[in-house]
């Protein structure tokens, strides 16, 4: 993958990249947190990685390769209220626009289609910001659009203001059930941000706060210490932890599945030479996506966390 966020985000990196080696990208993704720029470069990332000619190499310089880092890729488009515009709205993403990403989706294509969708505003950077996009830029990726003065394009969690829920509800059947080589990807600070209908239907990664926010895990030391290895007389006691560490700190059960993977994530950090341990790793936390979905489906969590221990004892 690309340096800066194998160096930034190795976690991450790593997951993407086996996913799309093993041809098991989910069509959809939800990337969460507070550094959008840094969400919108691995989007980017993911296209070249879907597209690339060659050997997938950071600085191979095959004609798809060349032009998602130049943004102009024709099968690569960013989808916000002021990106791929073809109406007057400036405030929305309108369901026109919508409708041109749906007509796009009845013509097959040779290329695997990325389209990512964000707010975004081309605007004076605070300091913070322009740390951001400075960082956006040392990846080696190009914004949609380029300015020539100080105001640069920056992007912004997509919400129910700039993607209304008629906008968002037109896409449901695609993302149910995309055309082949198709990828969605949502930059969100908060998934809740998306109407529920998407979510459900998406994979959630928590990528930029795996950087700042930290996860108490002393809870998890019992059962995986030996990790890969789970004992099986442990598994109702470790779903009574779980519930009890989540009622005592009055906690969502996303978070307790957020904290394994938060675990597991620090685990790969560690072992990046150890393919097979990476390849389990790889394969634990896509169970724990399904865990999340099972969560957001209104699944009880003693059943789905009774579900996690039996999958990891087996
Ligand atoms: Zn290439």
């Amino acid at each position: 993958m690309n340096k800066i966020l194998d160096l930034k985000y190795p976690y991450i990196s790593n997951f993407f990249k086996a996913a799309i080696e093993n041809n098991r990208l989910f069509h959809s993704l939800i990337f969460t947190g507070s550094n959008n720029l840094i969400q919108y470069a691995l989007a980017l990332e993911i296209a070249r990685q879907l597209n690339c000619l060659e050997d997938k190499s950071e600085n191979c310089n095959c004609l798809n390769c060349r032009w998602i880092r130049e943004n102009k890729h024709p099968a690569i488009m960013t989808i916000s209220k002021i990106d791929n515009k073809t109406d007057s709205s400036k405030t929305v993403i309108s369901e026109e626009q919508i409708n041109q990403v749906l007509d796009t989706l009845v013509i097959s294509s040779d290329y695997h289609r990325v389209y990512i969708f964000c707010d975004a505003q081309i605007k004076q950077l605070s300091t913070n910001e322009e740390q951001k996009y400075n960082e956006f830029i040392s990846t080696g990726y190009t914004p949609p659009t380029i300015t020539d003065g100080d105001e640069k394009w920056f992007p912004s969690g997509i919400n129910s203001d700039c993607f209304t829920a008629v906008a968002a509800n037109s896409m449901l059947k695609s993302i149910e059930e995309p055309p082949n080589n198709v990828t969605f990807i949502f930059l969100t600070n908060n998934k809740d941000d998306l109407i529920q209908t998407i979510v459900s239907r998406s994979q959630v990664y928590h990528f930029a706060d795996f950087s700042t926010i930290s996860y108490n895990t002393s809870f998890l030391k019992n059962y995986f210490d030996n990790y890969p290895r789970f004992d099986k007389n442990k598994c109702l006691d470790f779903v009574q932890d779980l519930l009890s560490y989540q009622i005592t700190n009055n906690l969502e059960p996303i978070y307790i599945i957020d904290s394994i993977q938060f675990y597991l994530g620090e685990l790969a950090k560690l072992n990046t030479t150890n393919s097979l341990l990476l390849k389990k790793i790889f394969k634990d936390i896509k169970k724990l996506q399904t865990s999340k979905s099972m969560i957001n489906s209104y699944i009880k969590e003693q059943t789905v966390y009774e579900d996690l221990a039996f999958y990891f004892a087996k």
